[in-house]
């Protein structure tokens, strides 16, 4: 069975491995010299930069986990809790918040917790910005969600509807909140999702990257242009033929000018939405945090993910680094003089030097009020394409973390399996 696989991010590279392993000839295809894609990291100097943001695993899917050690050995792996913040007002608030509002001036602990008790009365809204109101009351709705995901989506949220959001936000329960309140600490932390990661002990999250794409046959810095069904039923990929399955993980925006399809197929894929992010990398004194989330509109950043206390050897003993991340178009700026402009990095965190910079063009996909008629069309579409499969976060269009994406790989992959023993 000869498959090729385009784009050699997180998703590609599980579903390439696992297809690899099993004895098929794969056929990795990455416009990029290095693989990874949003996932990929860098030394800069003795930082780790972590090219896409944040880029740590969750320890929740355990068939995920098991995969993930047969690739790179558990004690190559550092497991450690998050240490989340919000920088809010000028306080640095504990993560989540809704349980750390004790941390909080005492009239808007009260406001908050009184708002998020008496929410979710009538009927449930289906736009994302009376949602989160709705679900979380109005206080943290205004204080805090609603100005970070005006930032973080940079997309009208009242034009964003609300089915992928469930089960990704935590969600306390009323009485913890209470709880929390009189208690003043977070009764029980480990409940909520997000609380511990794994992150390669060595090396940033490329290590983990480069394992799995060791034994593989890759095209690196090559774009995938044409994408063709030959009269023999096989399939070509940039002139290279001979292919029975190809798997697409590459932006589907990239596929109307590589293959043919139907005038309303390309018109779905060109009315997708998504946004950009630059990552701004600097480094700081040790703090301990992993994570600061910054709703204040006045910071032009969402969150600082700090790879510095990811892992041992990521920073220098005594400093932290951490990537900015800027939604919208390529963020220019110059690294001289970016640190003496105001509200660009929250003054407290003493940061001394802009390091690096990326910019990603696919970073998050926008769940807009027409997302699942573009999406249903579209996935009706190429279910109907014998041998070719979609997959990943921009092949599914969809918000998956690298867990989901490799569960997703590895399931395709053993459905394509499973597929040649039934022949
Ligand atoms: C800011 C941010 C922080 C995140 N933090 C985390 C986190 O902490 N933990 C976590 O689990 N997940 C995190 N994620 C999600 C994670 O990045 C994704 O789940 C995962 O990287 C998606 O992998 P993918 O392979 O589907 O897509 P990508 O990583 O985007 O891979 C797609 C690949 O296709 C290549 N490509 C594109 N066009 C072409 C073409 N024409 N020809 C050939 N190749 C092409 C790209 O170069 C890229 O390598 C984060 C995402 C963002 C944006």
């Amino acid at each position: 069975m000869k498959i090729a696989v385009l784009g050699g991010g997180v998703s590609g590279l599980s579903v390439a491995r696992y297809l690899h392993d099993e004895n098929c000839d794969v056929t990795l295809y990455e416009m990029e010299d290095q693989v990874g894609g949003l996932s990929r990291s860098r030394w800069v100097g003795e930082y780790i930069f972590n090219i896409g943001g944040g880029h740590s695993l969750s320890p929740k899917l355990k068939e995920v986990i098991d995969w993930v050690f047969s690739i790179m050995p558990r004690q190559e792996w550092n497991y450690r809790d998050r240490v989340a913040k919000i920088y809010i007002g000028g306080e640095y608030v504990s993560y989540p918040f809704e349980l750390s509002l004790h941390e909080l001036p005492i009239e808007q602990a009260v406001e908050c917790a009184y708002d998020y008790i008496m929410a979710q009365q009538g009927e449930e809204p289906d736009n994302f910005r009376d949602w989160l109101t709705w679900n979380f009351g109005k206080a943290i709705a205004d204080y805090y969600l609603l100005p970070y995901n005006t930032k973080i989506w940079n997309y009208p949220l009242e034009k964003m509807e609300t089915g992928w959001v469930r089960g990704k936000m935590p969600l306390p329960e009323k009485k913890d909140i209470l709880r929390s309140l009189l208690l003043k600490h977070d009764p029980d932390k480990q409940r909520m999702p997000h609380t511990n990661l794994y992150y390669p002990m060595s090396g940033g999250i490329q290590t983990f990257i480069d394992a799995m794409a060791a034994p593989l046959c890759m095209k690196c810095g090559e774009p995938v242009r044409s994408i063709e069904k030959l009269s023999n039923g096989k399939w070509a990929v940039n002139g290279d033929t001979g292919y029975d399955i190809v798997i697409c993980t590459i932006p589907l925006p990239c596929l109307p000018d590589a293959m043919e399809m139907p005038e309303s197929v390309s018109a779905a894929i060109k009315a997708l939405k998504f946004n950009s992010l630059t990552t701004v990398f600097f480094s700081c004194p040790d703090n301990g945090l992993t994570d600061l989330y910054i709703p204040e509109k006045k910071y032009r950043g969402h969150r600082i993910c700090f790879s510095g206390k990811l892992a041992p050897d990521a920073a220098p003993e005594g400093k932290n680094c951490g990537g900015i991340e800027i939604i919208g178009e390529r963020f220019d700026f110059d690294p001289e003089t970016y640190l003496k402009a105001e509200c660009v990095i929250p003054e407290e965190l003493g940061a001394e030097k802009i390091l690096d910079s990326e910019f990603s063009p696919f970073a998050y996909v926008i769940h807009d009020t027409d997302y699942r008629k573009n999406t249903t069309l579209i996935k009706e579409y190429f279910t109907q394409v014998p041998g070719f499969e979609l997959l990943g976060r921009w092949g599914e269009w969809n918000y998956n973390n690298m867990d989901l994406c490799i569960r997703d790989g590895l399931n395709l992959g053993k459905r394509i399996i499973d597929s040649i023993y039934v022949k």
